[in-house]
């Protein structure tokens, strides 16, 4: 059997630009951003770009500017030739691979502000992680000139702030959304998983489970606060569970509007969660229809 072909690999702009500049220029490009240690919930992203353009470019990036000191950006998994192998599986044409400091040659002066959809939830936790996602996105597309780029629902927050962003910027560029990709037992596909240990991966299903139950209430016509009180019901009972040497914090369930990220009360919403297990944070969410 002969082996899918790799995609072409690059890490300068330079080499970028060359390679694009080579296209036909009938040919449409689609853009999936990612930072790599690929599972198929990335893979997922190239196939729906796929279908929406016909040469896929990926990168693969591990953006320092969206993590704040103290977090995992040293630790986050980087495996370029594993992903490589990945991408020719779906097609992928263009990796684009390159070094912090061919991203950042110097310090930016100017920088995006994120706006009020970034100071709620992932963003009150994280405060300054959604200025270093538009940045490293706007820098992206504007290095790539896609016609697509399409993001996970897994990231909603990052993804209703590009959509703000392109929108309020004018960015010629459609942002695609792709369904969350899960493993078998419900938990949400991350890179992240790889940290956790065996007891850690069996508590980290609570999460999904807490969403799954909080959209059962909200299909049996329950309200938000019902919807709310079931999805954290699992939460506190899984982390009450004893016998378990792995341990779970809560940082916030929240039932929002997906466009501004602020409470809602009646139609559809965001379930979303975050949580740590053990050293690991993990966030998820569900799409519900409140009545
Ligand atoms: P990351 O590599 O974690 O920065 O994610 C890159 C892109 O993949 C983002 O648009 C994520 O929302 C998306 N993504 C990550 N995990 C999943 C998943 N389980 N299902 C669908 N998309 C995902």
């Amino acid at each position: 059997m002969t082996q899918p072909q790799r995609p072409q690999l690059v890490t300068t702009r330079a080499a970028l630009k060359e390679t694009l500049q080579s296209l036909s220029p009938r040919s449409t490009v689609g853009l999936v951003m990612t930072m790599g240690a690929l599972h198929a919930g990335h893979l997922s992203l190239v196939e729906t770009a796929r279908e929406k353009a016909d040469y896929i470019v990926v990168s693969i990036f591990v953006n320092p500017t969206q993590f704040a000191p103290g977090e995992d950006f040293d630790a986050y998994p980087r495996q370029l030739e594993r992903d490589l192998e990945l991408l020719a599986e779906v097609g992928a044409d263009l990796v684009f691979a390159p070094t912090p400091a061919e991203i950042y040659p110097h310090p930016a002066r100017v920088t995006l502000d994120p706006g009020p959809t970034a100071k709620v939830l992932e963003g009150a936790t994280r405060p300054s992680h959604f200025g270093g996602v538009l940045q490293i996105v706007h820098k992206v597309i504007n290095l790539v000139h896609p016609k697509v780029a399409v993001f996970g629902q897994k990231d909603a927050q990052q993804l209703a702030l590009i959509r703000q962003m392109v929108e309020d910027l004018d960015m010629p560029v459609e942002i695609v959304a792709a369904p969350i990709v899960r493993e078998a037992d419900g938990l949400a596909m991350s890179s992240r998983n790889a940290y956790l240990s065996e007891a850690e991966r069996k508590l980290a299903l609570c999460l999904s489970a807490a969403l799954q139950a909080g959209a059962q209430a909200a299909e049996a016509g329950e309200g938000a606060g019902a919807i709310l009180k079931a999805a954290e019901t699992v939460i506190f009972e899984a982390s009450a569970a004893v016998d378990s040497p792995a341990t779970l914090k809560l940082d916030y369930i929240a039932l929002v509007d997906g466009v501004t990220f602020q409470p809602v009360t009646q139609g559809p919403a965001v379930l979303a969660i975050a949580a740590k297990v053990g050293n690991t944070r993990l966030i998820d969410n569900y799409l519900v229809e409140v009545k």
